[in-house]
């Protein structure tokens, strides 16, 4: 039994043509309207209105060719694209087309064939997009692409073949694109990493991944290689699937070339460091082990002239006695020495423990046990702190300010003064300055080194070490030291620490 449709499927029949063509008129962003078989215009929507600057007025009647640029128009565009429509049932393009006032825009366009149920063509229904907007973004992108030289920039299919080329590409690689689009990536990898399958794991990685990025040996087209930066990144489609990759690719072989040259200096360096350090150590042991087993024969040599003076003082004549005391002081001197060589040598093997140290309180300690102290004068407030191995420090100080005393001008009485400021934010300058008799300028280099001395024994005694002592502990303490003399005029050794924040000190009486 035939059914009949309910009454409202008819209304909405009727209604479809009326609603169809409200739908059309609301669309803003879309030209949708209607040719007859000739190309005329005869309907036309806002969206078109927009699009094109004509009111429906002034186009409807006119041929749809005034969109066109006047080359289309020249070899007949338009007409070409109603007789593929009418032939096949739509035709497709993108290109410029003409506004009213003249500008130009990208349009996408599509033109549908109408027919009615014989089949008979009726028209022509046209939509077109401005595309503008893309267009000119896809040309930005393509003239940078096109104007990098410095990095290959171009895109592979999904199995890796070239599919596009730039000026950097060719500049990097040596292909032009001519000879290189269709060929397969892998012709830029080295024999070995095509034998362990590299290009297809680096698709395979950024296909999974979204990207891959490496660096590595690639081969240039008349077969040398370079060291590249490469980033493959994998292009998908708005439905996620892959249509192939973009590749850029990096010459890095100056920066490569650098990084191997200076990677070897600092390999070079370290060799010569390590064998000097090796060198230093074995001069270092061997100097404390001499030192070391020296004291012994020293005190039996010191023993024995004391034990010969005692029992046989007597019997000795004048010179004898005379040798016997010239044997002592040689003993005593070569003591003081042995002493010093091994405080020296000490220096580089036990561990500073740098701790914040009261610097007055420091040069106190060290006046207490200095003979002739009451020639110095110390100007230094409580609070000033440095960080230090307080041991070290005492000895460095006790070396410069015994200096200071001992290196005046025999007619005038020795006068030193100990001072320690800021030295910048994050330092502090001790000095120790004496109205003694100066260093030549020539000279103040070379009195930091062991055994270096300018003056004979018997008119200064010394050993020569105490400013190597002094240097030594400095510079492991993180500090500097230096020296401001002139000949006849006095002088002012300083060292500068780490300034440390002050701490609470004990009252001397408790320690
Ligand atoms: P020493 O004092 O045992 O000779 P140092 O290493 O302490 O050895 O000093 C090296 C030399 O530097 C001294 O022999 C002396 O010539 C010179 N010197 C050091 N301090 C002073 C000073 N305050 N005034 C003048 N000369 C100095």
């Amino acid at each position: 039994m035939a059914s009949i449709a309910p009454k409202e499927n008819v209304v909405s029949a009727l209604d479809s043509e009326r609603l169809f063509r409200t739908m059309v008129e609301s669309v803003t962003d879309y030209a949708i309207f209607v040719l007859d078989p000739q190309g005329y215009v005869v309907t036309w929507n806002p969206g078109a209105e927009r699009l094109k600057g004509y009111k429906p007025s002034e186009i409807i009647g006119q041929h749809f060719s005034v969109f066109y640029p006047q080359v289309d128009k020249d070899r007949d565009k338009p007409g070409y694209e109603l007789k593929v429509a009418g032939e096949t049932g739509r035709f497709e393009d993108e290109g410029w087309r003409i506004r009213k006032d003249g500008s130009r825009f990208w349009a996408n366009v599509v033109i549908t064939r109408l027919c009615d149920e014989h089949g008979n063509i009726i028209g022509f229904g046209k939509i077109t997009r401005d595309l503008t907007d893309r267009r000119l973004a896809e040309q930005r992108y393509r003239l940078l692409v096109e104007s990098v030289t410095d990095y290959a920039i171009f895109s592979l299919d999904k199995d890796g073949h070239v599919q596009s080329w730039n000026p950097g590409a060719q500049r990097i690689k040596g292909y032009s694109a001519e000879e290189i689009i269709g060929k397969h990536f892998s012709t830029f990898y080295t024999p070995q990493d095509v034998a362990r399958r590299l290009p297809w794991t680096v698709l395979k990685t950024a296909a999974e991944q979204g990207h891959w990025e490496g660096e590595g040996w690639r081969v240039r087209k008349d077969g040398t290689w370079f060291w590249s930066l490469v980033v493959v990144t994998a292009i998908r489609d708005e439905d996620g699937n892959l249509t192939g990759f973009s590749k850029v690719t990096r010459d890095m072989s100056d920066r490569k070339r650098l990084m191997d040259e200076i990677k070897r200096h600092a390999e070079e360096l370290e060799l010569r460091i390590a064998e000097r350090e090796q060198t230093n150590a074995e001069l270092e042991a061997f100097s404390y082990s001499v030192s070391h087993d020296l004291r012994a024969p020293l005190r039996a040599i010191e023993g024995f002239a004391v034990a010969l003076h005692e029992d046989y003082g007597e019997v000795l004549d004048e010179t004898a006695t005379d040798y016997l005391n010239e044997i002592s002081k040689a003993a005593v001197r070569m003591n003081r020495l042995v002493q010093d060589l091994l405080d020296y040598s000490r220096l580089s093997r036990v561990e500073f423990a740098l701790k914040p140290t009261q610097v007055v309180g420091a040069v106190q300690t060290v006046l207490n046990e200095t003979a002739g102290s009451e020639d110095v004068v110390v100007h230094i407030a409580s609070d000033v702190f440095v960080m230090a191995h307080a041991p070290a420090l005492a000895q460095a100080l006790t070396n410069l300010i015994s200096n200071a005393l001992k290196f005046h001008r025999k007619d005038e009485k020795p006068r030193v003064e100990v001072k320690a400021e800021q030295a910048g934010a994050v330092r502090v300058r001790i000095s120790v300055s004496d109205n003694g008799i100066g260093i030549a300028s020539q000279h103040q280099e070379r009195i930091f080194k062991v055994f270096e001395r300018l003056h004979q024994i018997d008119e200064y005694p010394g050993t020569g070490i105490g400013l190597a002592i002094v240097k030594r502990s400095i510079e492991r303490m993180n500090g500097t030291l230096g020296l401001i003399s002139s000949e006849g005029k006095g002088s002012t050794f300083w060292i500068e620490l780490p300034a440390a924040p002050p701490i609470e000190v004990k009252p001397l009486e408790e320690e």
